[in-house]
């Protein structure tokens, strides 16, 4: 048997003359998933992607194309002749393999695509149901309820498959304009990137860190968490500053306990300017309504302040345990609750203010020379590129 795996994009989103882009796109990002494990060969069909490999390698390519938005559906297909006895052989052959004698009851579903095939699809689905009751004595029809479906697919060439699952859903990368996600090392923020690139936003990412205050490890803990999450998104543009002069003024000018609030609005501008230099049209934070002191509602505003862009927060209604749940499912758990100190934990007042007026925030913002600290810090600014 020729074992392949066939993915079907949702074609709802796939319209006008975007669709050769977005197909483009998914393709990419699947080759890319993919390259580490290996395959024989890559082709279209009638707007399905088939990818021949070892039939052990399935689940893992599986699991790694799955992570691509705007699939449909990934069935393990076999690809054998236009030719009747063929096919009903091929189809013998597939449902041996999956059930033995295990299942009572199967339907037959047929697509043909290649109008030159002598039988329309009602008349193959039957004269295979036939071929199928005949062999294998322990099955029957049950078109509504059946333990498994036999899919016949006439194009180019014959496929047949039984086992299919669905995609991740979503759009595809790029069909919702594009954001720059705040990246810290922790659990939320690869949550919230995820979830804005499931809805077509394409991806980069900025991180800020404290060298020498933080260690290199924090460092690359946070590279290693946009790698895991350019899965999901495609290829991605890191940015990387060192925030540690701007923490040091701020300790050494302002009341401790606008500390996190104060390196926030940071945050918020020295992002926006990046986002307008590099064409972003929003930021994006891993956010929570009250999940720690400087996420209030007062907190939000007083962060809003600092910009004009619109600032995406896809997590904030949602409970810890909902986001840890998302994070183990995209792989970003485990490397998240490593150890390393973030420059916000270091920093961290005992006593944060929980509900910060803007006039007393902005008071403490008179005693540093804003302008200056930003522009050095984008000085120390690294770029890396996530392929
Ligand atoms: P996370 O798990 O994403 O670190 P958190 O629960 O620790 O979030 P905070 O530390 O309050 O929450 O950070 C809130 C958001 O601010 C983060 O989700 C992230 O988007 C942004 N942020 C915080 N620290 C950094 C950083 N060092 N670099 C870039 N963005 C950051
Ligand atoms: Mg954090």
């Amino acid at each position: 048997m020729e074992w392949l795996l066939a993915i079907s994009f949702g074609e709802i989103f796939l319209k006008g003359k975007n669709r050769n882009t977005f197909y483009k796109t998914a393709i990419n990002n699947i080759k890319r998933n993919i390259k580490d494990i290996g395959y024989e060969d890559m082709y279209v069909e009638s707007s399905k992607l088939y990818i021949k490999a070892d039939r052990p390698k399935f689940d893992r390519l599986k699991k790694e194309i799955k992570k691509v938005f705007g699939i449909s559906y990934i069935a393990e297909v076999i690809k054998t002749e236009k030719d009747l006895e063929v096919l009903s052989k091929s189809v013998i052959d597939l449902v041996e393999f999956y059930y033995g004698d295990q299942a009572k009851t199967f339907k037959v579903e047929s697509k043909r695509t290649d109008k030159s095939f002598p039988l329309i699809s009602p008349q193959l689905s039957s004269k295979i149901g036939g071929v199928v009751l005949k062999n294998k004595k322990n099955l029957s029809v049950d078109v509504h309820k059946p333990d498994f479906v036999i899919s016949i697919d006439i194009k180019a060439h014959a496929y047949v498959y039984i086992v299919r699952e669905e995609g991740l859903g979503g759009l595809p990368i790029g069909s919702s304009g594009s954001g720059l996600l705040l990246l810290s090392g922790g659990i939320d923020s690869p949550v919230a990137g995820f979830l804005m690139a499931k809805r077509g936003m394409e991806i980069n990412a900025l991180h800020f860190h404290s060298y020498p205050f933080t260690s290199k490890r924090a460092h690359q803990k946070a590279m290693d968490l946009a790698r895991l999450l350019s899965a999901y998104t495609g290829e991605m543009t890191v940015y990387s500053i060192n925030l540690a002069e701007i923490y040091k003024a701020i300790s050494q000018n302002c009341p401790r306990r606008d500390t996190t609030i104060l390196s926030r609005r940071f945050m918020m501008r020295i992002a926006s300017k990046l986002a307008k230099d590099y064409g972003y049209q929003s930021l994006i934070t891993g956010e929570s309504l009250g999940q720690v002191a400087s996420q209030t509602i007062e907190s939000v505003s007083v962060i809003n302040e600092a910009t004009d862009l619109p600032i995406l927060r896809p997590l904030i209604a949602m409970d810890k345990k909902d986001i840890i749940d998302i994070s183990v499912n995209i792989d970003t758990y485990e490397k998240a609750i490593e150890p390393y100190d973030d420059c916000c934990s270091i920093f961290a007042p005992a006593n944060p203010v929980t509900k910060p007026k803007l006039e007393f925030i902005k008071k403490s913002e008179e005693n540093l020379d804003i302008e200056k600290l930003e522009e050095d810090a984008i000085k120390s600014m690294e770029i890396i590129k996530i392929s």
